[in-house]
Protein backbone atom coordinates (compact mmCIF):
# COMPACT_ATOMS: atom_id res chain seq x y z
CA UNK A 1 0.00 0.00 0.00
CA UNK A 2 1.16 3.32 -0.95
CA UNK A 3 0.33 6.60 1.38
CA UNK A 4 0.56 9.87 0.35
CA UNK A 5 2.64 12.45 2.48
CA UNK A 6 2.23 16.37 2.47
CA UNK A 7 6.22 16.42 3.19
CA UNK A 8 9.32 14.51 3.01
CA UNK A 9 10.59 14.96 6.04
CA UNK A 10 9.38 15.94 9.49
CA UNK A 11 11.69 17.85 11.39
CA UNK A 12 11.20 18.28 15.37
CA UNK A 13 12.08 21.63 16.41
CA UNK A 14 13.02 25.11 14.74
CA UNK A 15 16.09 26.17 16.58
CA UNK A 16 18.95 27.18 14.49
CA UNK A 17 20.14 23.01 13.27
CA UNK A 18 16.22 22.48 12.97
CA UNK A 19 15.98 25.60 10.16
CA UNK A 20 19.15 24.64 8.68
CA UNK A 21 18.20 21.45 7.89
CA UNK A 22 15.11 22.66 6.35
CA UNK A 23 17.11 24.67 4.18
CA UNK A 24 19.24 22.81 3.28
CA UNK A 25 16.48 20.08 2.01
CA UNK A 26 14.44 22.44 0.14
CA UNK A 27 17.75 23.12 -1.99
CA UNK A 28 17.85 19.70 -2.83
CA UNK A 29 13.93 19.16 -3.55
CA UNK A 30 13.05 18.01 -0.83
CA UNK A 31 9.81 19.55 1.38
CA UNK A 32 9.62 19.77 5.18
CA UNK A 33 7.75 20.46 7.92
CA UNK A 34 8.84 22.00 10.68
CA UNK A 35 7.40 21.53 14.32
CA UNK A 36 7.83 23.37 16.83
CA UNK A 37 6.75 24.20 20.55
CA UNK A 38 7.27 27.75 20.82
CA UNK A 39 4.36 30.13 18.82
CA UNK A 40 5.28 31.11 15.50
CA UNK A 41 6.18 34.87 16.46
CA UNK A 42 9.25 33.70 18.57
CA UNK A 43 10.89 32.32 16.23
CA UNK A 44 10.61 35.12 13.07
CA UNK A 45 12.48 37.68 15.98
CA UNK A 46 13.95 35.59 18.68
CA UNK A 47 14.82 36.84 22.10
CA UNK A 48 18.69 37.70 23.00
CA UNK A 49 19.62 34.85 24.73
CA UNK A 50 23.42 36.33 26.19
CA UNK A 51 24.82 32.97 23.61
CA UNK A 52 27.66 34.69 21.35
CA UNK A 53 28.40 32.14 18.69
CA UNK A 54 31.85 31.61 17.45
CA UNK A 55 31.83 30.22 13.84
CA UNK A 56 34.74 28.19 11.75
CA UNK A 57 35.06 28.77 8.49
CA UNK A 58 33.44 25.83 7.27
CA UNK A 59 30.37 26.55 8.90
CA UNK A 60 30.27 29.98 7.39
CA UNK A 61 30.68 28.26 4.34
CA UNK A 62 27.36 26.13 4.72
CA UNK A 63 25.53 29.31 6.07
CA UNK A 64 26.63 30.93 3.00
CA UNK A 65 25.68 28.18 0.64
CA UNK A 66 22.26 27.88 2.39
CA UNK A 67 21.63 32.10 1.61
CA UNK A 68 21.42 32.48 5.66
CA UNK A 69 24.67 34.61 5.69
CA UNK A 70 23.42 37.14 3.94
CA UNK A 71 20.73 37.45 6.73
CA UNK A 72 22.94 38.47 8.93
CA UNK A 73 23.11 42.04 10.04
CA UNK A 74 26.86 43.09 9.17
CA UNK A 75 27.21 44.79 12.27
CA UNK A 76 26.23 41.80 14.47
CA UNK A 77 29.69 39.94 12.85
CA UNK A 78 32.75 40.27 14.45
CA UNK A 79 36.30 38.47 13.06
CA UNK A 80 37.81 36.32 15.29
CA UNK A 81 41.56 37.06 15.03
CA UNK A 82 43.54 35.54 17.65
CA UNK A 83 42.54 32.91 20.39
CA UNK A 84 44.79 33.43 23.92
CA UNK A 85 44.69 30.24 26.52
CA UNK A 86 45.97 31.22 29.76
CA UNK A 87 46.53 28.75 32.65
CA UNK A 88 46.13 30.06 36.14
CA UNK A 89 49.03 33.08 37.12
CA UNK A 90 51.53 31.16 35.03
CA UNK A 91 53.18 33.36 32.63
CA UNK A 92 52.97 30.88 29.44
CA UNK A 93 50.25 30.72 28.01
CA UNK A 94 49.46 29.17 24.43
CA UNK A 95 47.94 31.61 21.22
CA UNK A 96 46.14 31.03 18.36
CA UNK A 97 46.67 33.22 15.37
CA UNK A 98 44.29 33.28 12.33
CA UNK A 99 46.68 34.67 10.16
CA UNK A 100 49.83 32.09 11.06
CA UNK A 101 47.14 29.67 9.53
CA UNK A 102 47.00 31.61 6.25
CA UNK A 103 43.50 33.46 7.34
CA UNK A 104 43.25 36.91 8.31
CA UNK A 105 40.57 35.21 11.01
CA UNK A 106 39.95 32.34 12.63
CA UNK A 107 36.37 32.69 12.38
CA UNK A 108 33.87 34.79 13.43
CA UNK A 109 31.62 36.08 16.26
CA UNK A 110 27.49 36.72 16.14
CA UNK A 111 25.11 36.85 18.48
CA UNK A 112 22.83 33.06 18.52
CA UNK A 113 19.40 35.15 18.18
CA UNK A 114 20.70 36.98 15.25
CA UNK A 115 21.74 33.10 13.65
CA UNK A 116 18.24 31.86 15.28
CA UNK A 117 16.50 34.74 12.94
CA UNK A 118 18.32 34.06 9.73
CA UNK A 119 17.74 30.89 9.22
CA UNK A 120 14.17 31.43 10.04
CA UNK A 121 14.42 34.19 7.27
CA UNK A 122 16.27 31.76 5.21
CA UNK A 123 13.43 29.06 5.86
CA UNK A 124 10.58 31.58 5.00
CA UNK A 125 12.48 32.70 1.60
CA UNK A 126 11.95 29.00 0.18
CA UNK A 127 8.15 29.39 0.27
CA UNK A 128 5.90 26.04 0.15
CA UNK A 129 9.01 23.62 -0.14
CA UNK A 130 9.33 24.29 3.67
CA UNK A 131 5.82 24.26 5.96
CA UNK A 132 6.59 25.69 9.42
CA UNK A 133 4.25 25.27 12.45
CA UNK A 134 4.51 27.30 15.60
CA UNK A 135 3.10 26.14 18.95
CA UNK A 136 3.17 22.07 18.42
CA UNK A 137 5.06 20.33 20.70
CA UNK A 138 5.81 16.76 19.82
CA UNK A 139 4.53 14.14 22.46
CA UNK A 140 4.84 10.61 20.62
CA UNK A 141 6.15 9.26 18.09
CA UNK A 142 5.35 6.01 16.49
CA UNK A 143 7.23 4.30 13.31
CA UNK A 144 5.74 1.55 11.07
CA UNK A 145 7.80 -0.06 7.96
CA UNK A 146 6.05 2.29 5.67
CA UNK A 147 6.29 5.56 7.65
CA UNK A 148 7.23 7.89 11.05
CA UNK A 149 4.18 9.24 12.54
CA UNK A 150 4.31 12.32 15.64
CA UNK A 151 1.81 13.26 17.34
CA UNK A 152 1.58 16.89 18.82
CA UNK A 153 -0.05 18.01 22.86
CA UNK A 154 -2.88 18.87 21.13
CA UNK A 155 -3.88 15.44 19.24
CA UNK A 156 -3.23 16.23 15.64
CA UNK A 157 -0.74 13.96 13.98
CA UNK A 158 1.61 13.99 10.90
CA UNK A 159 3.30 11.52 9.06
CA UNK A 160 6.45 11.79 6.66
CA UNK A 161 9.00 8.32 5.32
CA UNK A 162 11.48 10.22 7.98
CA UNK A 163 11.41 11.98 10.97
CA UNK A 164 14.76 14.40 11.93
CA UNK A 165 14.50 15.32 15.52
CA UNK A 166 16.68 18.83 16.37
CA UNK A 167 14.90 19.08 19.51
CA UNK A 168 17.68 20.02 21.90
CA UNK A 169 20.43 17.84 24.02
CA UNK A 170 17.85 17.54 26.13
CA UNK A 171 15.82 15.87 23.66
CA UNK A 172 12.40 13.87 24.55
CA UNK A 173 12.10 12.47 20.73
CA UNK A 174 15.48 10.65 21.09
CA UNK A 175 14.25 8.75 24.08
CA UNK A 176 10.64 8.51 22.02
CA UNK A 177 12.96 6.68 19.09
CA UNK A 178 14.74 4.43 22.00
CA UNK A 179 18.00 5.91 21.72
CA UNK A 180 19.68 6.92 24.52
CA UNK A 181 22.82 9.05 25.31
CA UNK A 182 25.80 10.08 27.55
CA UNK A 183 25.79 12.63 29.27
CA UNK A 184 28.41 14.71 31.46
CA UNK A 185 27.01 17.10 33.87
CA UNK A 186 29.95 19.15 34.89
CA UNK A 187 28.31 20.71 37.80
CA UNK A 188 29.02 23.75 36.41
CA UNK A 189 27.29 27.09 35.05
CA UNK A 190 28.19 29.49 32.36
CA UNK A 191 27.31 32.55 33.21
CA UNK A 192 27.14 34.92 29.58
CA UNK A 193 26.81 38.69 29.65
CA UNK A 194 28.07 41.38 27.02
CA UNK A 195 30.48 44.04 28.41
CA UNK A 196 31.46 47.22 27.33
CA UNK A 197 35.06 48.23 27.92
CA UNK A 198 37.24 51.07 27.71
CA UNK A 199 40.09 49.56 25.83
CA UNK A 200 39.77 47.46 21.82
CA UNK A 201 40.12 43.95 21.85
CA UNK A 202 41.52 43.98 18.60
CA UNK A 203 39.83 40.70 17.58
CA UNK A 204 41.33 38.51 20.38
CA UNK A 205 39.55 35.74 22.49
CA UNK A 206 40.94 35.09 26.18
CA UNK A 207 40.19 32.31 27.52
CA UNK A 208 41.85 31.91 31.11
CA UNK A 209 41.52 29.35 33.12
CA UNK A 210 41.72 30.58 37.03
CA UNK A 211 41.83 28.67 40.18
CA UNK A 212 38.29 27.28 40.63
CA UNK A 213 36.44 29.19 37.35
CA UNK A 214 37.05 29.81 34.01
CA UNK A 215 36.32 33.20 32.42
CA UNK A 216 36.23 33.66 28.38
CA UNK A 217 35.98 37.33 27.00
CA UNK A 218 34.96 36.76 23.40
CA UNK A 219 35.68 39.92 20.99
CA UNK A 220 32.10 41.15 19.62
CA UNK A 221 31.18 44.02 16.87
CA UNK A 222 32.17 47.49 18.60
CA UNK A 223 34.14 47.85 21.85
CA UNK A 224 32.04 45.20 23.35
CA UNK A 225 33.27 41.76 24.39
CA UNK A 226 30.83 38.67 25.18
CA UNK A 227 31.98 37.58 28.60
CA UNK A 228 31.32 34.14 29.37
CA UNK A 229 32.66 32.88 33.59
CA UNK A 230 32.32 29.27 34.18
CA UNK A 231 31.34 28.51 37.63
CA UNK A 232 30.86 25.86 40.11
CA UNK A 233 27.10 25.99 40.04
CA UNK A 234 26.45 26.22 43.62
CA UNK A 235 27.91 29.90 42.93
CA UNK A 236 26.46 30.79 40.55
CA UNK A 237 22.83 32.29 42.20
CA UNK A 238 25.89 34.73 43.78
CA UNK A 239 27.11 36.11 40.83
CA UNK A 240 23.44 36.08 39.36
CA UNK A 241 22.41 38.51 42.55
CA UNK A 242 25.25 41.00 42.14
CA UNK A 243 23.66 44.38 40.51
CA UNK A 244 25.28 45.81 36.93
CA UNK A 245 28.03 47.51 38.92
CA UNK A 246 29.69 45.02 41.04
CA UNK A 247 29.23 42.19 38.56
CA UNK A 248 31.04 44.22 36.22
CA UNK A 249 34.32 45.31 38.64
CA UNK A 250 34.11 40.97 38.95
CA UNK A 251 34.50 40.42 35.46
CA UNK A 252 37.03 43.43 35.37
CA UNK A 253 39.22 41.86 38.09
CA UNK A 254 39.38 38.38 37.12
CA UNK A 255 40.27 39.11 33.77
CA UNK A 256 43.08 41.90 34.96
CA UNK A 257 41.59 44.75 33.95
CA UNK A 258 43.47 44.15 30.53
CA UNK A 259 40.57 46.16 28.77
CA UNK A 260 39.97 48.61 30.78
CA UNK A 261 37.10 49.50 32.61
CA UNK A 262 34.25 47.33 31.84
CA UNK A 263 30.12 48.14 32.27
CA UNK A 264 27.77 45.57 31.59
CA UNK A 265 26.18 46.15 28.29
CA UNK A 266 23.23 43.41 28.36
CA UNK A 267 21.17 41.00 30.54
CA UNK A 268 22.94 38.16 32.38
CA UNK A 269 21.81 34.59 31.21
CA UNK A 270 22.66 31.72 33.17
CA UNK A 271 23.58 27.86 31.17
CA UNK A 272 24.11 24.78 33.61
CA UNK A 273 26.55 22.31 31.26
CA UNK A 274 25.67 19.57 30.31
CA UNK A 275 27.17 17.53 27.37
CA UNK A 276 25.56 14.75 25.75
CA UNK A 277 26.50 12.49 22.94
CA UNK A 278 23.89 10.32 21.37
CA UNK A 279 24.21 6.79 21.51
CA UNK A 280 23.10 6.41 17.59
CA UNK A 281 22.20 9.54 15.60
CA UNK A 282 19.78 7.41 13.22
CA UNK A 283 17.06 4.41 13.83
CA UNK A 284 14.34 3.30 11.47
CA UNK A 285 12.81 6.02 9.81
CA UNK A 286 14.52 8.65 12.14
CA UNK A 287 17.49 10.40 12.27
CA UNK A 288 19.23 13.14 14.75
CA UNK A 289 21.15 16.84 14.05
CA UNK A 290 22.25 19.55 15.74
CA UNK A 291 22.55 19.36 19.64
CA UNK A 292 19.74 16.39 19.77
CA UNK A 293 22.89 14.19 18.56
CA UNK A 294 26.23 16.62 19.90
CA UNK A 295 25.34 18.60 22.53
CA UNK A 296 29.17 19.99 23.52
CA UNK A 297 30.77 21.53 26.57
CA UNK A 298 31.05 25.57 25.00
CA UNK A 299 34.74 25.72 25.96
CA UNK A 300 35.78 24.74 22.50
CA UNK A 301 32.57 26.69 20.55
CA UNK A 302 32.00 23.64 18.58
CA UNK A 303 28.25 23.19 18.90
CA UNK A 304 26.37 25.12 16.59
CA UNK A 305 29.51 24.15 14.29
CA UNK A 306 28.62 20.47 14.47
CA UNK A 307 25.08 21.43 14.00
CA UNK A 308 25.97 22.43 10.70
CA UNK A 309 28.36 20.10 9.55
CA UNK A 310 25.25 17.52 10.65
CA UNK A 311 23.26 18.93 8.45
CA UNK A 312 25.80 19.63 5.55
CA UNK A 313 26.74 15.69 5.76
CA UNK A 314 22.50 14.61 6.27
CA UNK A 315 20.65 16.76 3.42
CA UNK A 316 23.99 15.54 1.07
CA UNK A 317 22.90 12.26 1.95
CA UNK A 318 18.89 12.34 1.87
CA UNK A 319 19.88 14.44 -1.79
CA UNK A 320 21.66 11.08 -2.81
CA UNK A 321 18.40 9.03 -2.25
CA UNK A 322 15.66 11.45 -3.82
CA UNK A 323 18.23 11.70 -6.80
CA UNK A 324 18.23 7.34 -7.17
CA UNK A 325 14.35 7.53 -6.16
CA UNK A 326 15.19 6.04 -3.16
CA UNK A 327 13.00 5.84 0.49
CA UNK A 328 14.35 8.96 2.45
CA UNK A 329 14.05 6.54 5.46
CA UNK A 330 15.82 4.07 4.32
CA UNK A 331 18.80 2.63 6.48
CA UNK A 332 21.65 3.38 3.69
CA UNK A 333 21.95 7.17 3.83
CA UNK A 334 20.84 7.91 7.13
CA UNK A 335 23.40 4.99 8.70
CA UNK A 336 26.34 6.71 5.93
CA UNK A 337 25.91 10.17 7.34
CA UNK A 338 25.82 8.88 11.16
CA UNK A 339 28.85 7.34 10.23
CA UNK A 340 30.58 10.52 9.10
CA UNK A 341 29.19 12.96 11.26
CA UNK A 342 30.39 10.62 14.30
CA UNK A 343 33.94 10.60 12.86
CA UNK A 344 34.07 13.94 12.77
CA UNK A 345 32.48 14.69 16.33
CA UNK A 346 33.86 11.97 18.79
CA UNK A 347 37.44 13.00 19.01
CA UNK A 348 36.67 16.58 19.59
CA UNK A 349 33.31 15.90 21.88
CA UNK A 350 35.81 13.04 24.06
CA UNK A 351 38.66 15.88 23.66
CA UNK A 352 36.74 18.97 24.98
CA UNK A 353 35.98 17.10 28.37
CA UNK A 354 39.27 15.97 28.43
CA UNK A 355 40.37 19.62 28.53
CA UNK A 356 37.80 20.62 30.58
CA UNK A 357 37.98 18.16 33.53
CA UNK A 358 41.82 18.64 33.24
CA UNK A 359 41.72 23.04 33.35
CA UNK A 360 39.25 22.99 36.19
CA UNK A 361 40.58 20.25 38.57
CA UNK A 362 43.03 22.40 40.90
CA UNK A 363 44.38 19.26 42.64
CA UNK A 364 48.58 19.71 42.50
CA UNK A 365 48.84 16.75 39.37
CA UNK A 366 46.00 18.34 37.13
CA UNK A 367 47.98 21.54 37.53
CA UNK A 368 51.51 20.21 36.54
CA UNK A 369 49.76 18.04 33.60
CA UNK A 370 48.33 21.35 32.23
CA UNK A 371 51.41 23.03 32.48
CA UNK A 372 53.28 20.39 30.81
CA UNK A 373 50.25 20.38 28.73
CA UNK A 374 50.59 23.94 27.72
CA UNK A 375 54.28 23.94 27.34
CA UNK A 376 54.85 21.38 24.78
CA UNK A 377 51.96 22.17 22.83
CA UNK A 378 54.24 25.12 21.93
CA UNK A 379 57.36 23.37 21.47
CA UNK A 380 55.45 21.33 18.81
CA UNK A 381 53.75 23.67 16.42
CA UNK A 382 52.10 20.89 14.03
CA UNK A 383 49.84 20.23 17.48
CA UNK A 384 49.20 23.98 17.29
CA UNK A 385 48.47 23.75 14.07
CA UNK A 386 46.00 20.91 14.28
CA UNK A 387 43.94 22.91 16.85
CA UNK A 388 43.96 25.78 15.20
CA UNK A 389 42.63 23.58 12.10
CA UNK A 390 40.09 22.76 14.33
CA UNK A 391 39.24 26.03 15.38
CA UNK A 392 38.75 27.50 11.90
CA UNK A 393 36.97 24.24 10.30
CA UNK A 394 39.25 23.66 7.71
CA UNK A 395 40.13 20.14 6.28
CA UNK A 396 43.07 18.62 7.01
CA UNK A 397 46.58 17.44 4.80
CA UNK A 398 48.92 14.95 4.54
CA UNK A 399 49.11 13.03 7.54
CA UNK A 400 46.51 14.72 9.59
CA UNK A 401 44.07 14.20 6.74
CA UNK A 402 44.90 10.20 6.55
CA UNK A 403 44.58 10.24 10.85
CA UNK A 404 41.38 11.74 10.29
CA UNK A 405 40.30 9.36 7.55
CA UNK A 406 40.78 6.38 10.21
CA UNK A 407 37.72 4.49 11.22
CA UNK A 408 36.67 4.84 15.05
CA UNK A 409 35.18 2.23 16.81
CA UNK A 410 31.78 3.20 18.58
CA UNK A 411 32.51 5.23 21.51
CA UNK A 412 35.58 3.99 22.92
CA UNK A 413 35.83 4.47 26.45
CA UNK A 414 39.23 6.21 27.12
CA UNK A 415 41.78 4.40 29.24
CA UNK A 416 42.00 7.81 31.62
CA UNK A 417 42.96 7.99 35.00
CA UNK A 418 40.34 8.19 37.85
CA UNK A 419 40.53 11.98 38.91
CA UNK A 420 39.86 12.63 34.75
CA UNK A 421 37.22 10.39 34.09
C1 LIG B 1 26.82 29.57 26.75
C2 LIG B 1 26.87 28.89 25.40
C3 LIG B 1 27.80 29.28 24.46
C4 LIG B 1 27.87 28.65 23.22
N1 LIG B 1 28.83 29.04 22.33
C5 LIG B 1 28.93 28.40 21.14
C6 LIG B 1 29.95 28.78 20.21
O1 LIG B 1 30.75 29.68 20.45
N2 LIG B 1 30.01 28.11 19.02
C7 LIG B 1 29.14 27.10 18.70
O2 LIG B 1 29.23 26.54 17.60
N3 LIG B 1 28.16 26.74 19.58
C8 LIG B 1 28.05 27.34 20.78
N4 LIG B 1 27.05 26.98 21.65
C9 LIG B 1 26.13 25.89 21.27
C10 LIG B 1 24.94 26.36 20.42
O3 LIG B 1 24.26 27.39 21.08
C11 LIG B 1 24.04 25.15 20.19
O4 LIG B 1 24.81 24.11 19.60
C12 LIG B 1 22.87 25.45 19.23
O5 LIG B 1 22.11 26.54 19.67
C13 LIG B 1 21.95 24.20 19.16
O6 LIG B 1 20.96 24.40 18.20
P1 LIG B 1 19.82 23.30 18.03
O7 LIG B 1 18.93 23.81 16.93
O8 LIG B 1 20.39 21.95 17.90
O9 LIG B 1 19.03 23.27 19.42
P2 LIG B 1 18.22 24.40 20.16
O10 LIG B 1 18.72 25.75 19.87
O11 LIG B 1 18.18 23.96 21.60
O12 LIG B 1 16.75 24.31 19.53
C14 LIG B 1 15.88 23.21 19.79
C15 LIG B 1 14.45 23.64 19.41
O13 LIG B 1 13.58 22.51 19.56
C16 LIG B 1 12.38 22.94 20.17
N5 LIG B 1 11.77 21.77 20.82
C17 LIG B 1 12.26 21.08 21.88
N6 LIG B 1 11.44 20.04 22.18
C18 LIG B 1 10.43 20.08 21.28
C19 LIG B 1 9.27 19.25 21.08
N7 LIG B 1 9.02 18.18 21.85
N8 LIG B 1 8.40 19.58 20.08
C20 LIG B 1 8.66 20.65 19.28
N9 LIG B 1 9.74 21.47 19.44
C21 LIG B 1 10.62 21.17 20.41
C22 LIG B 1 12.84 24.03 21.14
O14 LIG B 1 11.78 24.89 21.50
C23 LIG B 1 13.91 24.73 20.33
O15 LIG B 1 13.40 25.78 19.55
C24 LIG B 1 26.97 27.60 22.90
C25 LIG B 1 26.01 27.20 23.85
C26 LIG B 1 25.96 27.83 25.10
C27 LIG B 1 24.93 27.38 26.11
Amino acid sequence: MSISFSSDVIIVGAGPAGLALACALADAGIRSLVLEQQPAAALAQPPEDGRDIALTHRARRIMSELGVWQHLPADDIAPLRQARVSNGDSPRGLVFDGQADGHEQLGWLVPNHRIRAACHAGAMARGEAIQLIGEARVTALTRSAQAATVTLADGRQFSAPLVVAADSRFSSVRRMAGIGARSLDFGRTAIVCRMAHAQPHDGAAHECFLHGHTLAILPMAGQQSSAVWTVKSDGADALMALDDAGFAQAVEQAFGSRLGTMRQAGARHAYPLVAVYAERFWGPRFALVGDAAVGMHPVTAHGYNFGLYGVETLAKQLAKARKAGRDLGEARGLAAYAREHQRVTLPIYLGTNVVVKLFTDDRAPAKALREAVVGLSNLLPPVRAAVTRQLTGRPAHGLWRALDALPLPPLPKLPLPRWLA
